[in-house]
């Protein structure tokens, strides 16, 4: 007998986890599957920052102030230690062609009444005693938030179980399943069929070529993403610290580029990332292991900016395929083909995907949102 479920999510990271949980919450017979596991893409290897200060302006800012204020009460929903914290972080102008940049986010952000703040001298090395010297040209500075990522995942699915949410892992999704039209089910990669009113593509860097299948040209593409951890050393850091380079350039999708981000995390480890790189630039046995490169790149810009760290040992390193648009606004919403919801691209997990999460599962109890997501999704076209 076929399966039949009122919702299917594709995707078991800080989406696909955050859909699941308040679908199944709002009594939606749910199923999640996910190709590898729960965390185990770009959500498992993530700083767990729940970002605001680097939101892009519009419905994308709106969208993170309201997942910024729903993140400080997950631990009540959840009921469950998921290690929010607040949390403060600088974005600072390196060198001098960054500060037109900053001073536009630093603006843009002050004028939208967040208490955010710029910081250049003595201000900023209060701030970060251990950043080296000039070596920042200003930065900027506000209180936000950082969740332990696989306590918050791992709750959400938890909570979700408990609502009657099916999770399957080690599943592949090959594609998505159509008829007249309308989405109604996926086939995985064994060939069988599953049913359901809604899928649910909360892929990350699969979002694009599961998409695809349905004749849908969606502009989720990916970087292979590097990062570190260090032995776990005192207090060190008193704020998550990331060059403004990194988000302007990021995603090129032409080059590989280092830029610092850098925190300790609630353990006392020294997070470092990262170098990101097209996926075509890098060899094909190449793509799930940490470059030599990256190494000598990332010891070069921690030991100008943080000399102190010196003689830190690192104890891990790891690499994952990191999703983004190239318009940097997510992908989400209800897909141009009935029956689809799309949730993927977005610039910075942890902050919005609580809302995400509520929002898809009004859209599958009521067919409506409260917020009108028309600009993320018209960046959907046809193959
Ligand atoms: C080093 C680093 C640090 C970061 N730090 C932060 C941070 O501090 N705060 C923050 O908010 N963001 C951070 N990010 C970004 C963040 O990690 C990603 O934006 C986020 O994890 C994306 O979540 P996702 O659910 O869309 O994708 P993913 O976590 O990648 O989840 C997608 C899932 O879909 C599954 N899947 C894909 N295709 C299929 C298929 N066909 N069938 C079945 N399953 C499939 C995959 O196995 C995967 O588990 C960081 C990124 C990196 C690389």
């Amino acid at each position: 007998m076929t399966e039949r479920y009122g919702a299917i999510v594709v995707g078991g990271g800080y989406f696909g986890c955050a859909c699941g949980y308040f679908l199944a919450k709002a009594g939606v017979k749910t199923l999640l599957l996910d190709e590898k596991g729960i965390a185990r893409g770009a959500s498992g290897a993530n700083f767990g920052n729940v970002q605001v200060q680097d939101a892009s302006m519009g419905l994308s800012y709106d969208l993170t102030l309201a997942g910024f204020r729903r993140m400080q009460t997950m631990e009540q929903e959840l009921d469950a230690d998921i290690g929010y914290q607040p949390y403060s972080s600088l974005i600072a102008a390196e060198r001098e062609e960054h500060l037109p940049e900053l001073r536009k986010l630093y603006a843009e952000k002050k004028e939208a009444g967040l208490d955010i703040r710029w910081l250049e001298g003595q201000a900023l090395r209060d701030a970060e005693p251990n950043l080296a010297p000039g070596a920042v040209v200003a930065a900027t500075w506000f209180l936000q938030g950082r969740v332990y990522p696989f306590f918050y995942q791992y709750a959400l699915i938890r909570r979700g179980r408990e609502h009657g949410l099916t999770v399957r892992e080690d599943v592949s999704v090959a594609s998505l399943l159509l008829e007249g039209g309308a989405c109604v089910g996926v086939v995985l990669s064994d060939g069988s069929e599953i049913r359901a009113e809604h899928v649910v593509v909360a892929a990350g860097s699969g979002t694009r070529a599961l998409c695809a299948t349905a004749g849908l040209d969606v502009p989720v593409y990916s970087v292979k993403a590097e990062a570190f951890a260090t032995e776990a050393i005192a207090p060190f850091l008193n704020t998550y610290y990331s060059s403004a380079a990194f988000f302007a350039e990021a995603h090129d999708p032409e080059k590989a580029v280092t830029s610092l981000c850098i925190g300790q995390s609630h353990y006392g480890n020294i997070l470092l990332a990262e170098t990101t790189k097209p996926h075509t630039a890098v060899a094909d046995d190449c793509q799930d292991r940490t470059s030599i490169e990256h190494c000598r790149n990332i010891k070069r810009k921690v030991l100008e900016f943080f000399p102190a760290l010196e003689p830190i040992d690192i104890l891990r390193s790891w690499v994952t395929a990191s999703p983004y648009t190239p318009s940097n606004e997510p992908v989400f919403g209800k897909a141009p083909v009935p029956g689809l919801i799309l949730a993927a691209g977005f610039k910075s997990a942890a902050v919005v995907s609580a809302v995400v999460g509520e929002t898809v599962a009004q859209l599958v109890t009521r067919d409506t949102a409260p917020w009108d997501l028309s600009s993320f999704v018209g960046q959907v076209g046809r193959m």
